[in-house]
């Protein structure tokens, strides 16, 4: 049968549209190029960033914050222990009871809030208090189990996925807000006061033990069950890496000597920015269209919150200019942020022969339906692309992490494991996305040490591990050592 899309497909090859629309789609190809050799070039780089961040404050776009984590959980910890878990969409509430030596975490008990996109750009206020409103209705489920003793105040591990400058392990001043929050009034403020504030006001008797980074948190969790763990990574709405460092390694620490002779740096990678990086016109104009222009830029080719706004900017291109589409550009193209990274991963992955998921997804979100299947593999293709070039820097990255940490090259004799806790919307859940960023950090750091290195899924992980550094840090502190 002769369908609307193969009439419109082949107007478009009589008129040379379809060419220049795949001259559009080449030429964006060549342009996101991710050869092994540039990779190298882009961890290099970032190694380069990460040794002027830990030189001084303020020596690199990379802030290799100093989380005041020197001591990481032993698996030891005792007690019942909140935490809270701020990120770019969501957040959650946790509970969770810790058995002590060999037990473990008996219980755990959460809850998944999403927070109104007003509140995102609103008050600094109003976003404090309408999350301790929801941790307080958290806390009045309360188990009869659990007895508050007199005198004494519910301990919470604060997740905090934002860059912030620490003053202590529970004080902490924000830099800036990244992924789709911005509240300028926040910014320098301590967040920790900013909760506690809304706390008080609410009459919930609890206080932050430990205020923690999420890959800091999921580096906790992960090193909670796991002694191999040395580093985190996080890859959801947005970006980041943290890792173990030898307290002698950091010139700007002027702190204490620490016991451990560690301390765990929350690099915030995703506003490294560097020559290197692989950027088209269209990442260009996504980020002068941001809330933040000039930071994350690495954040904005690599994470879930951007991925489908540059698919998205591409196809556009192609309908304005090459009517990829037909005559009229559709609409609902013009809407940013439209296509979420659920949907390119669900129309990168469809398998179906004729591309049914990728049909349904233009329809069902673009309201496009006379496309044919040439028309649909292209639009795969560029789903590919997209994901391809955020995977592959991804393990550029991670590669740059292995060098600092001096696990990139296998040592005489020794045969150490390097477990890396992963955690995040992107990475758990776009299978093309993780598989690829696996494979190229394979093939980066060669066989035999690939098989020393681990990504490890750490599901809550950033949360989980923050209640456990509520733990460390109690107040009245409980532990079988
Ligand atoms: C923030 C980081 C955070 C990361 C992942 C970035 O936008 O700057 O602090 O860890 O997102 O959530
Ligand atoms: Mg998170």
């Amino acid at each position: 049968a002769v369908t609307a899309a193969v009439v419109v497909h082949c107007k478009m090859k009589k008129s040379g549209k379809w060419e220049k629309a795949m001259e559009i789609v080449k030429e964006f190809e060549e342009k996101c190029a991710t050869p092994i050799s540039k990779l190298r070039q882009v961890a290099d780089a970032m190694l380069v960033e990460m040794h002027a961040g830990l030189a001084s404050e303020g020596g690199s776009k990379l802030k290799m914050l100093i989380s005041y984590v020197g001591n990481l959980p032993t698996g030891n910890e005792k007690g019942l222990f909140y935490a809270l878990d701020l990120g770019g969409t969501n957040f959650r509430v946790l509970r969770l009871h810790l058995g002590g030596k060999g037990r473990g975490i008996v219980s755990k008990q959460f809850e998944e809030v999403s927070i109104p996109r007003s509140l995102m750009t609103g008050t600094s206020d109003a976003l404090f208090d309408f999350i301790v409103a929801e941790l307080a209705k958290f806390v009045a489920q309360e188990g009869m189990d659990f007895e508050l003793r007199p005198g004494r105040q519910r301990e919470l591990g604060f997740t905090f996925s934002f860059p912030v400058l620490q003053s202590s392990i529970s004080s902490g001043t924000l830099v800036r807000w990244t992924k789709g929050f911005s509240i300028e009034e926040t910014v320098g403020r301590d967040v920790v006061a900013e909760l506690t504030k809304a706390m008080e006001k609410q009459g919930l008797n609890m206080r932050v033990s430990a205020f923690v980074n999420d890959p800091v948190g999921t580096l906790a969790g992960g090193r909670f069950t796991n002694n191999d763990v040395v580093a985190a990574v996080i890859l959801g709405t947005g970006s980041n890496a943290a890792y173990v460092e030898r307290a002698h390694a950091i010139p700007k620490w002027h702190g204490l000597p620490l016991k451990s002779g560690e301390m765990v740096i929350n690099t915030e990678w995703g506003n490294f920015k560097s020559s290197h990086l692989p950027l088209t016109e269209y990442d260009h104009e996504l980020d002068a269209e941001t809330l933040h222009p000039g930071e994350q830029i690495y954040e904005k080719v690599t994470s879930g919150m951007y991925l489908g706004e540059i698919v998205r900017k591409v196809l556009r291109r192609m309908a304005e200019e090459a009517a990829f589409f037909g005559d009229t550009v559709p609409p609902k193209l013009k809407v940013p942020f439209i296509l979420g990274t659920p949907i390119i991963s669900a129309m990168h992955q469809d398998t179906s022969p004729d591309l049914k998921v990728v049909a349904n997804r233009l329809k069902d979100i673009l309201e496009i339906s006379n496309t044919s299947l040439k028309m649909r593999k292209v639009i795969v293709e560029l789903c590919n692309i997209v994901a391809t070039r955020g995977a592959r820097l991804s393990a550029a990255g991670i590669l740059s992490i292995l060098k600092k940490m001096g696990r990139d090259t296998m040592r005489e004799g020794e045969k150490q494991r390097t477990v890396i806790a992963m955690d995040g919307g992107l990475y758990e859940h776009y299978t093309e996305y993780r598989n690829c960023l696996e494979n190229t950090l394979n093939e980066l750091v060669g066989k035999e040490v690939s098989e020393t290195v681990v990504l490890e899924l750490a599901n809550d992980g950033s949360g989980i591990g923050a209640a456990i550094l509520a733990a460390c840090h109690s107040k009245y502190l409980e532990t079988d050592e």
